[in-house]
């Protein structure tokens, strides 16, 4: 996709989806779509707003190089391409209205909680769901709330939680190789959309979706233990632009 198509396409304002970090537009595949990573920074659903110079480029950057190292690795996901510095072109996703952390040190939510203090390495990585809905504060499920609402099935969860492991093994070497603990993180999965010839919207196989960024993620400096994510940002500890190029830096 050429500049001037995406810069055309952005002017006419043919959003889409706009979230809280990302834009979504058309890319004249009925498959493919633009996601175009922005500045603005939100934390506390929403409670807490501000902007990051640089973010929308560092985090377009940073999940593009993890989405091509995951899909090496044998997991599939939606990246297609980098097209600029703040969009890549992904395959259209049906999303899980389910958020899935993985946990590997406690940390954030689970730290207050559990009442343990940050830091403690975890026996096994926790899987945790979480419904995907801003209104209700995107509250914890388990297996049968999900099963009973209907928002997955039996395999699909079991598919979710199985391919967030095999995520987790992969990156948490990947960064332990470049001085980084990956403490916890937020993955997003969905079902391919592809439109048949007879204009039906047929559901494919699931893959991995949304970003893999200091948004999503929260890396810790190995030696130590400098937050380099989001964390900067929601306690005001300074130094984000630099926290988010410095992950850049040490993946690149
Ligand atoms: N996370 C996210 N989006 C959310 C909630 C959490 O990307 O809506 C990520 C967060 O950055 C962290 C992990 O998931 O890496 C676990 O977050 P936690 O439940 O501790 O909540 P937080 O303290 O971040 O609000």
């Amino acid at each position: 996709m050429t500049e001037d198509f995406l810069t055309e396409n952005r002017a006419k304002k043919t959003k889409l989806y706009e979230g809280k970090a990302k834009v979504v537009y058309p890319s004249g595949d009925p498959g493919l779509v633009h996601m175009v990573f922005k500045d603005d920074a939100t934390a506390f659903n929403g409670e807490k707003r501000g902007t990051i110079k640089g973010k929308g480029h560092l985090n377009a950057q940073i999940s593009a190089i993890l989405f091509k190292y995951l899909e090496e690795n044998g997991i599939p996901t939606h990246f297609v391409s980098l097209d600029d510095k703040t969009s890549m072109t992904v395959k259209l996703l049906k999303i899980f209205p389910i958020e899935v952390v993985v946990r590997n040190i406690i940390a954030g939510h689970l730290a207050e909680r559990v009442g343990r203090p940050e830091g403690e390495d975890l026996p096994f990585p926790i899987i945790e769901l979480y419904y995907k809905s801003d209104e209700l504060g995107d509250p914890l499920l388990n297996d049968d709330h999900i099963l009973a609402l209907g928002l997955a099935s039996r395999e699909e969860i079991d598919h979710l939680k199985s391919q967030a492991r095999k995520i987790n093994s992969l990156l948490k070497n990947f960064f332990m190789e470049r001085g980084l603990l990956l403490v916890d993180f937020k993955l997003e999965f969905g079902r391919v959309v592809s439109v048949a010839e007879d204009g039906t919207v047929v559901e494919g196989e699931i893959v991995l979706g949304d970003e893999i960024s200091p948004d999503t993620c929260r890396f810790w400096d190995a030696e130590t233990r400098m937050k380099l994510d989001k964390d900067r940002f929601r306690r005001d500890l300074g130094g984000v632009e630099e926290a988010y190029a410095e992950v850049l830096r040490r993946i690149s």
